[in-house]
């Protein structure tokens, strides 16, 4: 196959092969699924015993991501491997890029699961983001209040998502209770954004540099996780344009192969801040399954095995509301209810701020 300047493409991976999947979780099941419906078998790698990917997968390999030798294992019982979990160690990923395709890359992966790397990255690219200063020691967040002002919230540099490992800090913020937060480990201080909203962009990249990219969304959050999503978001066709074209941007420059979300600020004055990358399937897309010509899944599944992008046109306006902890008792209900189409994620137990499963509403297309 020949790709952008005649530079030979690799060959696609072809439906019936092994598509293998690290991490076990909502996004690695809805993944299999999608995998299935287009041929493919669904071989998830993650240390978690009955785990949502591995209820509707073909094959799973129940290890550490330190595991060595499962991990080689696995690798020549897969065409190509990708992620639903960007937290899993760099010396995983490059223990698996030795042996098989990978993507998104181990690169694109060292900077999603490190807030520095990510902000420096982001930085150089030219994208906007909040001001930010590295805090390493009590003494350091100091002069990161001094250099930001309050408020400003603080958060671990590794390992956080769904608001873990971060804390608001007011402008009487108690700085010693923020930085025992951080536990030891390495921090970064952020501005505090005044943002009207909360919006995200899931655009897909292909091995040939095509992108496609979906609506962007509104995000709603309750106790810093993802409560609700509208999609659209209610944003000028200028701010929807300029939002897609950041996240098509950044995705550019990762060379990404699959799918990426950058969750964004948008200010009163309609500046946009671009919050995390997530080079992934996303919640925030969760609603592509149920509103889009080809899901968020569907189209990771065709970047990473090197077919051509579905169209990421939606044929309805949705509102996606996740069922968390004991909302999962709302399914009887979103079974009544003729526009609600509901997931569940196949999760025992409904632990408190656990993602068991989540409800779509669609309605016609406005706009
Ligand atoms: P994060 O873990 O970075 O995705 O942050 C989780 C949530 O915390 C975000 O979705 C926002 O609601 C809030 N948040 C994070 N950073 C900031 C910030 N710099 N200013 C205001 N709110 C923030």
């Amino acid at each position: 196959m020949s790709g952008i300047g005649g530079v030979d493409l690799p060959a696609p991976i072809e439906p019936g092969a092994t598509i293998g999947i690290l991490g076990g979780g909502q996004l690695g099941r809805m993944l299999a699924l999608a995998a299935a419906g287009l041929g493919y078998r669904a071989h998830v790698f993650t240390p978690e015993e009955d785990s949502p990917a591995a209820q509707v997968s073909a094959a799973a390999t129940v290890a550490d991501y330190g595991d060595l030798d499962a991990l080689a294992r696995f690798a020549a019982a897969v065409d190509v491997v990708t992620f639903e979990f960007e937290n899993v160690p760099a010396a995983t990923a490059a223990h698996l890029a030795a042996r098989v395709p990978v993507h998104p890359s181990p690169r694109i992966l060292a900077i999603a699961q490190d807030r520095l790397a990510e902000k420096r990255f982001l930085r150089d690219i030219g994208v906007a983001i909040a001001d930010f200063v590295p805090v390493d020691d009590r003494a350091g967040l100091d002069a990161a209040v001094a250099a930001l002002g309050l408020p400003a919230v603080l958060k671990t540099v590794r390992l956080g998502y769904d608001g873990k490992g971060q804390a608001m800090i007011g402008a009487a913020g108690d700085l010693d209770a923020a930085f025992a937060a951080l536990a030891g480990a390495a921090g970064v201080l952020e501005a505090f954004v005044d943002f009207r909203m909360e919006a995200s962009v899931v655009v897909a990249r292909g091995v040939d540099g095509t992108m496609a990219a979906y609506v962007p969304v509104e995000n709603r959050h309750v106790h810093h996780i993802l409560d609700t999503t509208i999609a659209p978001a209610d944003l000028s066709p200028d701010r929807a344009d300029a939002a897609t074209a950041i996240a098509r941007h950044i995705a550019g420059r990762l060379g990404l192969v699959g799918l990426l979300a950058v969750e964004m600020f948008v200010g009163r004055d309609g500046r946009i801040l671009v919050n995390e990358l997530a080079p992934r399937p996303h919640n925030s897309g969760h609603w592509t399954i149920d509103a889009c010509r080809t899901s968020q899944f569907e189209q990771h599944v065709r970047a990473v095995c090197g077919l051509p992008l579905g169209s990421p046109e939606r044929h309805s306006d949705a509102v996606m509301k996740n069922l968390i902890g004991d909302e999962v008792r709302l399914w009887r209900e979103a079974l009544a209810d003729p526009t609600a189409k509901l997931h569940l994620y196949g999760k025992t137990e409904a632990r408190p701020g656990r993602k068991m499963g989540h409800v779509t509403r669609v309605g016609p297309r406005r706009g």
